[in-house]
């Protein structure tokens, strides 16, 4: 009998882990901060191992999962649940130490945390999933590891709303009476205490993001690029939630071309752009995004990260561009949509080959940031613009009659609606995120242009995270 064929698995050289903390030390070399201090920030401040059983079927099923929150310099914690059945503690240790980062760069008041269930949801009913995110969520509970002042999860890889609203219903069902107990979680449906526009948030994070990179010229020249998205030639990596929004909303509103897009069971090609919508229907369909009539198949999924592109989008998970295809990537930006994609050995390789990599921390920083507005919308306890969108609208309406009345014209009705309206919740959610992702672009490169011997936007968002966190410590005076 012929021996069968073994397929090469790609290995990383470096942990997730392992990348993190060198990319945080490579950084930390150009902040002058004192040691000890750096040892703090880099630490994880709390691990949460458990095990609970939960009954599957006829049978009892012993499932492993982690809470890990990585910094206590502010509080509540943060940081999405992860279910997966790659998941494991350094893992999640790494992915909490992101959360950190991310937040201390986009300004939202939260220390970093993460959560993991080792788990395939794929290989679950509806009912075991929630049997499985209720035990784990009591567990939380259990150990004071869940609540608004304390850690705050959110979606994540595998997670969406759906867990969201199993999390806080269970949480209230322990915590009754708890006046802001619907902050204990984020992402949840907007009709149960979530917010409009979080389940778009970090793709159209990225978007932003991306589009504020792209529209510094002199930045561009140096990649050979023109200025702005219109025409560029995106792949994305991973059609979940962060990759099918981001995909949407570079084709819609930056006039992109989506050439190439990979799924877990292959990937699709067309030079002349993806309709992403009628893949969107397709997906949902056929629950593949494979014989798609608008698009070729590439021979392999992984091809999608080595296609000739300007701007390469990996959505999917970490350690996906590593020593042994980095030389391959013809990419000339790439944009990390997921938590750590390219490991420390690749980044540097990019570097060689002059790619901008836009960093994680930065760049999918967009739903934490939505998470950050739903957490104040439930302490407040009442939607965003419901104050001042009638006020506003009168306001102008005021402005365009007296306008009518000086000039003796009339203004048609379509203008004077998009003249007069006032701002729904949605508006302020993504004019938020939208400053917040220009604002926080603007002050990682204005670090990468003063310090000469920075050479990387990560580096320089390392630096930026460093320099916030390190500040909050010394205000608590922690350290002189
Ligand atoms: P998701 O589960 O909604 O989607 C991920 C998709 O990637 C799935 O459809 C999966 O089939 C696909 N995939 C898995 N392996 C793949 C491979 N090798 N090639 C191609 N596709 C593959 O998860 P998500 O929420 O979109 O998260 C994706 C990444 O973004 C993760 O790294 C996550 O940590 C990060 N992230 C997510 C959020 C969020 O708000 N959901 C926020 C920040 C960062």
């Amino acid at each position: 009998m012929a021996k069968a064929k073994k397929v090469k698995q790609p290995v990383a050289t470096v942990s997730f882990l392992e990348s993190v903390s060198s990319n945080f030390d490579r950084a930390a070399a150009h902040t002058g901060l004192p040691k000890g201090l750096l040892a703090q920030i880099k630490a994880c401040n709390s691990v949460y191992q458990m095990r609970f059983p939960v009954k599957i079927g006829k049978d009892y099923q012993v499932i492993e999962a982690y809470r890990v929150q990585h910094s206590h310099h502010r509080l509540p914690t943060k940081g999405g649940i992860r279910y997966s059945q790659k998941v494991h503690q350094e893992e999640v240790m790494a992915l909490a130490s992101l959360m950190t980062y991310k937040c201390a760069i986009v300004d939202v008041p939260f220390g970093g945390a993460k959560g993991g269930v080792k788990i395939s949801p794929k290989e679950y009913s509806e009912h075991e999933l929630q049997l499985i995110t209720r035990r784990y969520t009591a567990e939380l509970i259990r150990k004071n590891f869940i609540g608004p002042g304390i850690d705050v999860p959110a979606p994540d890889y595998g997670t969406g709303s759906r867990e969201m609203a199993w999390i806080l219903d269970t949480y209230v069902s322990f915590k009754g009476g708890e006046i802001d107990a619907a902050g204990c979680v984020t992402g949840k449906p907007v009709h149960q205490n979530g917010i409009q526009g979080r389940t778009e948030a970090t793709g159209r994070g990225v978007f932003y993001g991306v589009r504020e990179a792209c529209s510094h010229k002199d930045d561009m020249e140096k990649l050979g690029l023109t200025p702005g998205l219109a025409g560029k030639r995106v792949a994305i990596q991973g059609f979940g939630n962060v990759g099918s929004y981001c995909a949407k909303i570079f084709q819609e509103e930056g006039d992109a071309l989506i050439t190439c897009i990979a799924e877990h069971d292959g990937a699709i090609y067309n030079e002349k752009g993806i309709d992403v919508p009628k893949l969107l229907k397709h997906f949902k369909k056929t629950g593949s995004i494979l014989k798609f009539p608008g698009a070729k198949e590439l021979p392999q999924r992984k091809k999608v990260l080595e296609i000739d592109c300007d701007i390469l989008i990996p959505a999917a998970l970490e350690n996906q561009i590593r020593v042994d295809n980095a030389k391959r990537i013809k990419a000339k930006i790439v944009a990390e949509a997921a938590n750590g994609p390219v490991t420390s050995e690749a980044d540097a390789i990019l570097r060689k080959k002059g790619i901008m990599v836009i960093p994680d921390m930065y760049i999918n920083a967009g739903g934490v940031t939505v998470s950050y507005f739903e957490w104040l919308k439930n302490l407040s306890h009442m939607r965003f613009g419901r104050m001042e969108k009638r006020f506003d609208n009168q306001t102008y309406s005021n402005i365009v009659a007296l306008v009518e009345r000086l000039t003796g014209k009339t203004i048609g009705m379509k203008e004077r609606d998009f003249l007069t309206r006032g701002a729904d919740e949605v508006d302020l959610v993504r004019s938020g995120l939208e400053e917040t992702m220009i604002t926080a672009y603007n002050q990682i490169r204005a670090i990468k242009k003063r310090k000469r011997k920075v050479e990387d936007l990560r580096t320089a968002a390392f630096i930026s995270a460093l320099q916030k966190i390190s500040s909050d410590y010394i205000a608590l005076g922690i350290f002189p």
